[in-house]
């Protein structure tokens, strides 16, 4: 089977609900991927910062293999020797005092949400069915009908109503909006560092430290949803440590697993994560033990090999280097980190057309948006891959 099979059997057989570049990739390595054709590619996107360890990081792998001919799932009817040493080692890792293990993103956050409503009940004292949490425009937390129910997108939420009540949208980056929707009954401000999805948006300097200023005057959690900035993406360990502001909650997943196994979990401490009671909320698949020795090998890679560190050097590069660029179609670079978007003009016709051009050139990205092409490598990038990328970059975004 070659390329075109491969995209005509998947486009007959599985929903369309995504819109993938036409390259079928058999193998990863470091940042290089190769497709059935053998062509190689610098992967630019790390499967939405999951890849922050790069593609088949031998280390996680041998974690991977090990703890697979060993015990794979306990359910959580049963303890297993890998959970603990995950929770403990997350914690601290990351100063909370407890850790709630889930698979995917959206689940954490589902998790983040109910922890914080049951501390609005509990803890600040809401009266019963009223909580109300505040969230950004250009948010994105997930699929669930929960969260799309909250998105400001209108094509994730088309089809898919009636959504659960509860949620307020305030301008991301806008402080004062914060404060002024803010009512006796609100229990939590979601927030991302900086908005992935929504288009690599950096909010204002000191954004986040008057988010969590206001939170503490009235008593309301601030959630970090780290599930894309954090665990070093954009150079720090957690995407807060930028405004040094210490969330309640703390939402983390994607690299977490160094893209082997899908592992997220909550991060917070024992006044809002003790709330939980046995029974009050689970999942059969999360704090299995091979997801757990994955992702306690995900998280030493990631420290131990300074990968933090790399994406906050390289990412200055990538960043200076973006913005030099001379080309008519560029309205703004912006990012932190490895963390970088190039936005179009108008009359640049799209983000896509380039991803397709950079496509071609050996390198993949994904547009995000209309206009926003994201530039996302794995942390583990070197200089000398970098100025290979940039080089393609910079012939793309001046020739096409
Ligand atoms: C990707 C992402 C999610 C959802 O994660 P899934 O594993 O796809 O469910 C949630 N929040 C942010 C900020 C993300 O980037």
């Amino acid at each position: 089977m070659d390329t075109e099979d491969y995209i005509a059997v998947e486009d007959t057989y599985n929903a369309r609900n995504y819109e993938p570049l036409d390259v079928v990739l058999e193998r990863g390595e470091g940042v290089w991927v190769w497709d059935v054709e053998g062509k190689r590619y610098l992967d630019c996107l790390s499967s939405y910062s999951a890849l922050n360890q790069g593609h088949a990081h031998p280390r996680i792998r041998r974690a991977m293999v090990r703890q697979a001919a060993k015990l794979t799932l306990t359910g959580r009817a049963f303890r297993n020797d890998q959970l603990p040493l995950l929770a403990k080692e997350l914690c601290e890792l990351t100063g909370y005092e407890m850790m709630l293990p889930m698979n995917t993103g959206a689940e954490a956050v589902e998790t983040a949400l109910k922890a914080a409503r049951k501390w609005g009940y509990e803890v600040k004292g809401v009266p019963d069915g009223q909580a109300e949490i505040i969230v950004c425009a250009g948010n994105f937390h997930g699929r669930t009908i929960t969260i799309v129910g909250f998105s400001t997108e209108e094509q994730y939420k088309d089809g898919f109503g009636p959504f659960t009540p509860g949620f307020i949208t305030v301008p991301y980056g806008d402080a004062d909006a914060l404060e002024a929707s803010i009512t006796p009954t609100t229990v939590a401000f979601m927030v991302e560092p900086i908005q992935g999805e929504g288009g690599v948006r950096v909010p204002p300097d000191g954004y986040l430290k008057r988010a969590r200023e206001l939170c503490d005057r009235y008593d309301i959690l601030v959630i970090a949803d780290e599930i894309q900035t954090g665990l070093g993406r954009i150079g720090k360990l957690l995407g807060s440590d930028w405004e040094n502001v210490r969330p309640d909650v703390v939402t983390v997943g994607k690299a977490l697993s160094g893209g082997y196994y899908p592992v997220s979990a909550v991060l917070a401490d024992r006044p809002v994560l003790g709330l939980f009671s046995p029974g009050d909320h689970g999942s059969t698949f999360a704090g299995n033990p091979l997801g757990a020795a994955v992702a306690r090998e995900a998280v030493k890679v990631l420290v131990e090999e300074g990968l933090i560190e790399n994406a906050r050097l390289q990412g200055e590069y990538l960043l200076g280097r973006l913005a030099r660029i001379e080309s008519d179609y560029i309205a703004e670079v912006r990012g932190r980190g490895l963390l970088t978007g190039v936005e179009l003009k108008p009359d640049a016709r799209g983000a896509r057309r380039f991803a397709e051009a950079l496509k071609d050139e050996g390198l993949l990205c994904k547009e995000t948006h209309e206009n926003v092409l994201r530039f996302a490598p794995p942390l583990v990038i070197t200089r000398e891959d970098l100025d290979w990328a940039l080089e393609r970059i910079e012939k793309v975004l001046t020739t096409l």
